[in-house]
């Protein structure tokens, strides 16, 4: 059996909302004598090949999260299979699959999380109908009503009887009075009871189904930021100029570790033309893109009558220009779906200057100034843009410095962090990714909706003083 089989049963043969959840025995039958076979080598990982691209994923998640339900109608079995079906479901979901298919069918991804008794998976599910199937009601109605069944009852009270679960007298005075019908096609009604989720969760996940594309952003703050957004519920893109196995698996280990759907696409920030490319590479994946972060940038020291008119050609291009072209490209989409948030990584070098810096200051001051227009021509928009002014975060970027702040000044490594880079952090401490990230996290927040057009510098009183 192939997936392609399952998929053209499920989305050809019998096409529509109406025969994938309104009981036929017909329908039931069909199911029964063409895939039941596949159930149980599905669940105990036969076709996990399958999860290596969207149409095998959704055809396994089918197979183990649908078609069971129409087997074995009314019996415990109909649920045996859930866990396998939602391990599929994190894998694909993971693996950004859900974005790659259209909405209508789209949805089948997440039933394994609609279908579990799980709140924390209820959540996700809500989440995720809100954010990426806003076009199919339907759904979102759906997806709200099961988790209203969870948060009130901790599980699915009609599952009782065939699961040989007692219900309780209320779980008992809900059944008799017809519980939640899962056939309502009240579309567009607004769910009732939806109750409000923890303060505490709501903002765990006040980025979900939100696109986030954070430039240069495979190390160093780029990645501090992505792996925030992720943590925060963003979808993320990530992006440098090197198009590696290294990069790519930089994706991986972000999704990995925070179970966010990241993707890399590789582009050159020093060209225009790749700045627009991966804006609207974003797009086609994942539909928009809601967050942008501009982060990639270089670094060259040099005394100014010795510095090479091609470095400072590339600085202004990857630090200021490659700005430009990202928000030219992206802000239309914003604004259209009246939501953006623009972040321009900056540095304290955008609000002051340091010697032999002459391209990195000019750029960075110059993205301070992009960054006040870009805020004003927002403004009626709800797309925000703002700048982060990091002080000294310790990355390669800085490493890289080391040895021509040395040359420039005479002096060795220890002087240089002394008395040329944290001489005017107050702290005395180099800033860390993360905290860049959670910035980065703030700004893109409903707290900062009212912040646009400024600097947040963070930098430990460098430009206090
Ligand atoms: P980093 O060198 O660690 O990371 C830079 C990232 O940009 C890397 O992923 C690199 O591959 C990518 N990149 C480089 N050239 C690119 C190109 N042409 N196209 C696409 N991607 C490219 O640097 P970092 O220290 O994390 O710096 C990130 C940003 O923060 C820069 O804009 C920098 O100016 C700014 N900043 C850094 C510090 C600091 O102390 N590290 C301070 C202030 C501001």
């Amino acid at each position: 059996m192939s997936y392609e089989a399952i998929l053209r049963f499920w989305t050809e043969e019998i096409a529509a909302p109406g025969a994938w959840f309104v009981p036929d025995p017909e329908i039931d039958a069909a199911i029964r004598d063409r895939f039941a076979a596949l159930i149980e080598p599905a669940a105990a990982g036969a076709y996990d090949q399958w999860l290596d691209h969207a149409s095998g994923a959704l055809a396994l998640i089918i197979t183990l999260d649908q078609f069971p339900r129409n087997i074995y109608r009314g019996e415990a079995r109909s649920f045996a299979y859930d866990a396998a079906a939602l391990r599929a479901a994190n894998t694909a979901l993971r693996r950004g699959f859900d974005l790659e298919v259209a909405p209508q069918i789209r949805a089948f991804f997440y039933m394994p999380l609609e279908h579990s008794e799980s709140l924390y998976e209820q959540d996700r599910s809500v989440a995720l109908a809100e954010g990426r199937l806003a076009s199919q009601p339907n759904y979102v109605f759906h997806a709200r009503e099961h988790r209203n069944v969870i948060q009130r009852f901790g599980r699915f009270p009609h599952r009782n009887e065939c699961l040989g679960r007692t219900s309780t007298p209320e779980e008992a005075a809900y059944l008799s009075g017809g519980g939640y019908n899962p056939l309502s096609t009240e579309a567009d009604a607004e769910a009732p009871n939806i109750q409000i989720m923890a303060q505490k969760e709501k903002d765990m996940a006040e980025l979900e189904g939100k696109v986030a594309v954070v430039t240069g952003s495979t190390s160093g703050i780029g990645e501090g930021c992505a792996r925030e957004l992720a943590k925060a519920g963003a979808t993320i893109i990530i992006n440098d100029h090197l198009d590696s196995d290294e990069s790519r698996a930089k994706a991986d280990a972000i999704a990995a570790d925070t179970g966010a759907t990241v993707a890399y696409i590789s582009a050159d920030m020093s060209k225009g033309e790749d700045c627009v490319r991966l804006i609207r590479d974003a797009e086609a994946k994942f539909g928009k893109v809601d967050i942008l972060v501009n982060n990639a940038g270089i670094q060259h020291v040099e005394k100014i009558e010795d510095f090479p008119p091609e470095k400072w050609d590339l600085v202004l291009a990857i630090n200021l220009s490659s700005s430009f072209h990202t928000i030219r490209a992206a802000m239309g989409g914003m604004k259209e779906r009246k939501w953006g948030r623009i972040v321009n990584i900056a540095s304290a070098h955008g609000l002051t200057a340091s010697p032999f810096k002459s391209a990195y200051v000019a750029a960075k001051h110059g993205l301070v100034g992009l960054t006040k227009t870009v805020a004003l021509e927002g403004a009626d928009f709800g797309v925000t843009c703002n700048a982060i002014c990091p002080g000294y975060v310790w990355t390669p970027l800085v490493e890289g410095q080391l040895e021509d702040q040395m040359k420039a000044h005479g002096k060795d490594k220890d002087w240089v962090i002394r008395e040329v880079m944290l001489q005017r952090q107050g702290m005395k401490e180099f800033a860390t990714v993360e905290q860049m990230g959670k910035t980065a996290v703030f700004l893109a927040s409903s707290g900062a909706d009212l912040i646009t057009g400024t600097t947040i510098s963070v930098d430990g009183g460098w430009t206090a003083l």
